[in-house]
This record gives C-alpha cells, sequence and structure tokens, in this order.
C-alpha cells in the first residue's frame, strides 16, 4: 500500500452506517439523501430507457447537459458561464473536486481548509499528495475572519476550498466574507475551489451567493455542484465543474484521465432535471425546512441545542449539555441509549473542536426523522 495512503481508512461516516445497522439504529450519520428524487425527468427517463446514449461521451459531457448546467447555473446562481468552453460534466462533485485538484494543483502544494469542513476535502488532498492548512471558522456562527485566514496563508499556499452552504455548519457564506476571501485570493494569487452542491437547499429569502460572482473572483473560481444533492439522486455520482476556460480545459483533461466520462444516458436525464422551474426548488427547500424544524425541535426537546441552519441538510448539535467532553463521546451515548447514529464533530476537524458537537442529517423520510425524534426523548440526555 502507497506511503500517502497511511491512516486513510474507512470513513468516519461509512463506519457509522455499519454500526447503525448493527444496532438497528436510525442512521442520521451519513448524508444519505434518501427523498425521493422529481418523478417527470425520471419518468421520461424510464420511458426513453433503451434510446438514451449508452456509449462514452466527450470527456467534457454531453452538450445537452453542459447547456443545461449553464443555464440553470445562470438562473438559480447567477453565474454565466460558456457551455462550449467553461462546464465539465464530473463523476459527482468527488470526481469535480479530484480532477479539479489533480489538473491545478502539484504534489505538496498547500491547500486552505476552513474548519470544520466536509471531510473527504481531507482525505482527497492526501491522495493526491497536497497539504492541508486548515483555519478555524470563528465563533459560535463559524465565520471567515481576514485575520484567520491571513494567518493560515503560507509560502506553499496555492488554493483554498470553501463550501457554501456549509457542510456540516449550515452556514452560507456573505459578500463580506467572499470579498475578504476575494482580497487574500488576489494577494497571494490563489486557486478558490467552492463547493456549492448544497446551492439549491437554503431557508432564508436571499438566493444563493455563488462565490464566483463576488469581486474578481469569478477569474479565479471553479465551482463545484452536485445533482446528488439538487435532485435526490446522490447514487448517479454526477456533478458538474465551472469556471474560466484557462482552468476549466484542465480539468477535462484530468477528468478525462481519471475516469473518461460521466455516465452518459444520466446526462440526458439530469439534462432534464436541470431544466426544471422554480416551482421544484420552492418545494424542495420548504420540505427540507419542515425536517430542518422538526429534527431541531427532537434536539432540543432532549436538552441539546442544535444550531439554525441556513442552508444544507446537516443539523450541527452542540452536545455539551449532556456532560461530555468530545462529539465522539456524545456520539457514541445517542448510538449506545438512544439507538440515534450521528457522526461526531471531530470528523471534520484537524484540530480539537471548541464543543463536543454531532452532526445529524435530516435528507431522510418524515417517519424516520420521527423515530429518530422518539427515541431522542427515550432516554435521559443530559444531567441535572
Ligand atoms: N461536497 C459536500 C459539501 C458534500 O456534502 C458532498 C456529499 N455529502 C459532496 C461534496 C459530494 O457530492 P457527490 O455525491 O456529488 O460526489
Amino acid at each position: 500500500v502507497a506511503k500517502r495512503m497511511r491512516g486513510l481508512q474507512q470513513s468516519v461516516l461509512g463506519a457509522m452506517t455499519v454500526r447503525c445497522r448493527q444496532l438497528g439504529a436510525v442512521n442520521l450519520a451519513q448524508g444519505l439523501s434518501q427523498v425521493p428524487p422529481p418523478a417527470s425527468p425520471l419518468a421520461a427517463g424510464a420511458r426513453d430507457f433503451e434510446h438514451l446514449g449508452h456509449s462514452y461521451s466527450q470527456p467534457e459531457g454531453l452538450a445537452v447537459f453542459r447547456e443545461a448546467a449553464a443555464d440553470k447555473l445562470k438562473r438559480c446562481s447567477g453565474l454565466s458561464v460558456d457551455p462550449a468552453t467553461q462546464v465539465v460534466a464530473t463523476v459527482g462533485a468527488t470526481g469535480a473536486l479530484m480532477a479539479t485538484l489533480s489538473a491545478l494543483l502539484d504534489a505538496g502544494d498547500g491547500v486552505i481548509l476552513f474548519e470544520p469542513f466536509y471531510s473527504y476535502y481531507l482525505s482527497s488532498l492526501q491522495v493526491l499528495d497536497l497539504h492541508p492548512e486548515p483555519v478555524r471558522l470563528v465563533g459560535p456562527d463559524f465565520r471567515i475572519t481576514e485575520e484567520s485566514l491571513r494567518a493560515a496563508v503560507t509560502d506553499r499556499t496555492r488554493a483554498m476550498i470553501l463550501c457554501t452552504p456549509n457542510n456540516p455548519t449550515g452556514r452560507r457564506l456573505t459578500a463580506a466574507e467572499l470579498a475578504v476571501v476575494a482580497a487574500v485570493a488576489d494577494e497571494h494569487d490563489l486557486l478558490v475551489i467552492s463547493d456549492e452542491v448544497y446551492e439549491d437547499i437554503y431557508f432564508d429569502a436571499a438566493p444563493h451567493l455563488a462565490a464566483a460572482t463576488v469581486g474578481n473572483l469569478g477569474e479565479r473560481t471553479v465551482t463545484l455542484s452536485s445533482l446528488g444533492k439538487s435532485f435526490s439522486v446522490p447514487g448517479w455520482r454526477l456533478g458538474y465543474a465551472s469556471g474560466p476556460e484557462r482552468l476549466v480545459g484542465a480539468i477535462r483533461i484530468a477528468a478525462d484521465s481519471l475516469v473518461v466520462c460521466a455516465p452518459t444516458p444520466l446526462q440526458e436525464i439530469g439534462a432534464r432535471a436541470l431544466g426544471l422551474g422554480d416551482d421544484y426548488y420552492r418545494d424542495l427547500r420548504a420540505m427540507y425546512d419542515r425536517k430542518r424544524r422538526f429534527l431541531a425541535e427532537g434536539f432540543a426537546a432532549a436538552g441539546l441545542s442544535p444550531n439554525e441552519p441556513e442552508g444544507s441538510y446537516y443539523l450541527f448539535v452542540d452536545c455539551s449539555r449532556m456532560g461530555v467532553a468530545t462529539g465522539a463521546e456524545a456520539a457514541e451515548v445517542l448510538l449506545e441509549d438512544n439507538l440515534v447514529g450521528t457522526v461526531p464533530g471531530e470528523a471534520f476537524y484537524l484540530g480539537a473542536p471548541e464543543r463536543p458537537y454531532v452532526r445529524a442529517c435530516f435528507s431522510l423520510p418524515d417517519e424516520v426523522l420521527a423515530e429518530a425524534v422518539d427515541r431522542l426523548a427515550s432516554g435521559s440526555l443530559t444531567h441535572g
């Protein structure tokens, strides 16, 4: 086994899913997204399946998919990209991230991660011999501050990874935070990778603020999107990256070397999903808003302190009142005593979290969430 694989194991999330199965626990750990996908593009796809493309597509993806993606980016994120040169279809957002890192960075380069971060960023960097440079998000509402970002940049820093809406914190980056990112990125000529897979899942009226629309970030930002989140089909492994032509051109070549192309028939069906109108997204957000409130009330009724996510489909729950020192301990009690599986906050940090956090996913059917809330109420979680 290669030296760079040292310490890489099955993710904490995957391991928690296995334990949930063994114990018969409700699994709020992995972002499994078990809500139904939109019926109309699926039905059309099923009807036409025989006649869809079943061979390789060109590495950048089918034109129909890229055109639908560019149109959707314009409508939902205010991003203007040329589908001919500035979009590439990928094997999920994970494939988009791997292709982007492979195409644009060299072994040993430093990449800033805002902590807590989606744990795959770290393993992706490790697999590619890239060097993580963590920057702590500040305060109870996990903000990027100019001071902490500036202090983190080193001689080897070449890039940073943003995530908005954020997994696991549920925060959406503000224009002010993105202005800080833009200033520091300009000063040090950094690549910005903006993971916006939750771009369609947010809970206040303000539309999604794409990093690439702020200041001149568009000149140096690759935006990652996933049909898995927007259309509840994570198992399709279909996403896309967009950005300036000089960056996307290299990403297309890397994506070809890595996986040849994204699944062709799913690109065709995905293009139809990308064409869904405002009503679809309104319903999606209303559904997640309801699920978010329901699960948050369950955690609060059990005496714990869930955050109020602005977007994404996770709660980040402060378990201090359980009298535990770490998120790992909290997750263990929730699993063993209440049969509710969550992810220990430590999975999203390189250093130690300030508080004992766990992350709980609410992209699940209502009856599963109801079962989780019942089980949270079943044992005394707090002391005194
Ligand atoms: N980025 C974030 C922040 C995620 O939460 C996820 C899925 N959990 C991904 C990327 C991966 O997306 P995909 O399934 O499209 O590879």
